[in-house]
């Protein structure tokens, strides 16, 4: 990867040292310019007639992201956030009384909450599948309460927002082949650092956001259902462009996965988010991903040397994520000192980690792209106390 070159495309390089790309990365010129550049047009000719004029580009996001996870164009919609468009599918599920969801103790905490209203209103049972020693959802375990039956819906994260494991999601994917179960992934921390492709892991429905690893526009998601079942889901809201008005008191329900859509949407968003997804792949997911997993092993090794220090990050084969602690210092502290120092780092919280049995406590997370050099890492340590 020619680091120059992808730390040129993006001017906040120039600005900070940015270890915050779990909460939004920074991003590339092209996304910056194809924003900018249709809110500009917007101002100047109209926000319809903007919109007419860059329809090319809008129907081009469908492509882009179709390309990024392997699916195709009628399986992508575009959701103003990856917690609605993971809404959208999940409400549509006709669950019924009795009927299980299998999840896992990283789940983040949205989504738990959606499993406690449904199990509270539907009669569900909400299961927390148990971790295997490494930390990560025990496959095992997995396949023991899918041969018990009832279950409606597996679902889990692939990779949690809390700390750096990455969850088996190809293996539990062929598992829900084989009980013919329903499987939801939230793929949020994923797409953009990792390679993404839904015919491999073998999900039927993904959800994902814009702004974090995948360098996209704030206040934009997509959502990813398998042809072959999404007129099996019925969304819980529809407008005039999910569906077709027939007089005098019907309606038609779209084929594609565009029916989990509304028709006012942001469009530079949208565009952007296309953009994103092409800027990704001609950088090249696999080249991403071993740069980011050798940036996080390699601040990892620094952390786990300094006395005091304690790296939190579970699981076999770790994420771009790190999640530290440094005894007698507050998270919030650290975070606050790196930022005067022009670092950007975050926190946890217990409060995000959903069914987390570890009850992880709040701890600092540093997550790396592959624009980050050594020498930002260091300027992290640096100021660690
Ligand atoms: C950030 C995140 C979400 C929510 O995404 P939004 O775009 O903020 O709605 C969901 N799941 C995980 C694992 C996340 O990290």
């Amino acid at each position: 990867m020619d680091v120059e070159k992808v730390r040129a495309d993006t001017p906040g390089c120039a600005e900070v040292a940015h270890l915050n790309n779990a909460g939004a990365a920074l991003p590339p010129r092209p996304v910056i310019e194809t924003v900018a550049e249709q809110f500009a047009l917007e101002s100047l000719i109209g926000g319809y007639e903007a919109a007419e004029r860059s329809a090319a580009v809008v129907e081009h996001f469908y492509d882009a992201v179709a390309g990024l996870i392997g699916a195709h164009r009628d399986e992508i919609a575009y959701v103003e956030n990856a917690t609605r468009a993971w809404d959208m599918a999940f409400y549509a599920i006709p669950f019924a009384r009795g009927d299980r969801i299998l999840t896992t103790t990283s789940e983040y905490s949205s989504n738990a909450i959606a499993y406690q209203q449904v199990a509270a209103s539907k009669g569900v049972r909400v299961e927390v599948v148990p971790d295997d020693p490494e930390g990560t959802l025990s496959l095992d375990a997995l396949e023991d309460e899918l041969a018990k039956g009832d279950v409606r819906l597996v679902s889990l994260n692939h990779v949690p927002t809390h700390n750096g494991l990455v969850n088996p999601v190809a293996e539990v994917g062929r598992l829900c082949r084989e009980h013919g179960v329903l499987y939801l992934l939230d793929a949020c921390q994923s797409i953009g650092q990792l390679p993404v492709d839904v015919g491999e892991i073998g999900c039927d429905v993904l959800s994902a956001t814009g702004r974090k690893f995948l360098r996209g526009p704030r206040g934009t998601g997509f959502l990813y259902v398998r042809q072959g079942i999404v007129q099996t889901l019925e969304p819980p809201f529809l407008d005039l462009h999910a569906a077709t008005w027939k007089a005098p008191d019907g309606y038609e329900i779209r084929e594609d996965a565009r029916r989990f859509e509304t028709w006012e949407r942001y469009v530079a968003g949208q565009m952007g988010l296309g953009a994103a997804a092409d800027y990704a792949m001609e950088v090249g997911i696999e080249a991403i991903e071993e740069r980011v997993t050798a940036l996080a092993s390699a601040l990892r090794e620094e952390l786990a040397d300094r006395p005091g220090t304690t790296v939190l990050d579970g699981g076999e084969r770790p994420s771009g994520i790190v999640t530290f602690t440094v005894d007698g210092h507050e998270p919030a502290e650290i975070k606050t000192v790196a930022r005067q120092a022009g670092v950007n780092v975050n926190t946890t919280s217990p409060r995000s980690q959903g069914y987390d049995p570890h009850a992880l406590p709040s701890a600092v997370r540093a997550s790396v792209h592959y624009y980050n050099t050594e020498e930002e890492l260091d300027r992290l340590l640096a100021v660690l106390p």
